[in-house]
């Protein structure tokens, strides 16, 4: 199964991920990890990243696609994975059905998470993560909006591709749904 998750800041797509991860086996690539590792780290994508996590914008479609090229480029890349956090922008949905194709093997599913934008604010203020401060909630949450329909107007164009889950529900409850959604299994 390869499937993506979209959704705000906060909606717990990261919760789900991890629980996926731990109860399936399934791979995950969190772009938002990757990049706040390789910040810690201090490599070059790093430095270039670090100034638009702190403000809550996002970082340029090449660092991130290059983050993703090169974990579904590897030898022992797995053919069952969730992107949480990419795609973001058209650009990058683009880059990643090319990448893809070229493995001749297509997304099956985009799981978008429904949440209220207030709800998400009050999650994040209780977070305590460096970069949340409610202004940059809220800049991040109006980023989201703005491409939000672009992106699910693209993949709504791939018919049977977009599900929506209501995220604003406990986490038990949001990962019967997500599970429900989920393609068979490649062996
Ligand atoms: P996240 O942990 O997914 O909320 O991402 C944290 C921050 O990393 C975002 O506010 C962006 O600055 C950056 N980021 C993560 N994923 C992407 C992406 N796909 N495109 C651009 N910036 C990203």
């Amino acid at each position: 199964m390869r499937v993506v998750f979209i959704g705000p800041p906060g909606c717990g797509k990261g919760t789900q991920a991890a629980l996926l991860r731990e109860r399936l086996g399934l791979a995950c690539i969190s772009t938002g990890d990757a990049l706040r590792a390789a910040i810690a780290a201090g490599t070059e994508a790093g430095r270039k990243a670090k100034p638009f996590l702190d403000v809550g914008k996002l970082v340029s479609d090449t660092i991130v696609n290059d983050i993703v090229a090169e974990w579904l480029g590897r030898p022992d890349a797995p053919s069952d994975f969730l992107l949480d956090g990419y795609p973001r922008t058209l650009a990058q949905a683009e880059t990643l059905d090319s990448i893809l194709h070229d493995r001749g093997k297509p997304l099956e599913a985009v799981i978008v998470f429904r949440i209220d934008d207030n709800v998400v604010v009050k999650r994040m203020l209780t977070r305590h993560r460096a970069d949340d401060t409610e202004e940059t909630v809220r800049t991040r949450l109006r980023f989201y909006h703005e491409m939000e329909r672009e992106l699910i107007g693209y993949y709504k164009k791939k018919r049977g591709l977009v599900h929506n889950i209501d995220a604003d529900a406990a986490v038990e409850d949001v990962y019967v749904k997500v599970a429900s959604l989920l393609p068979p299994k490649e062996d």
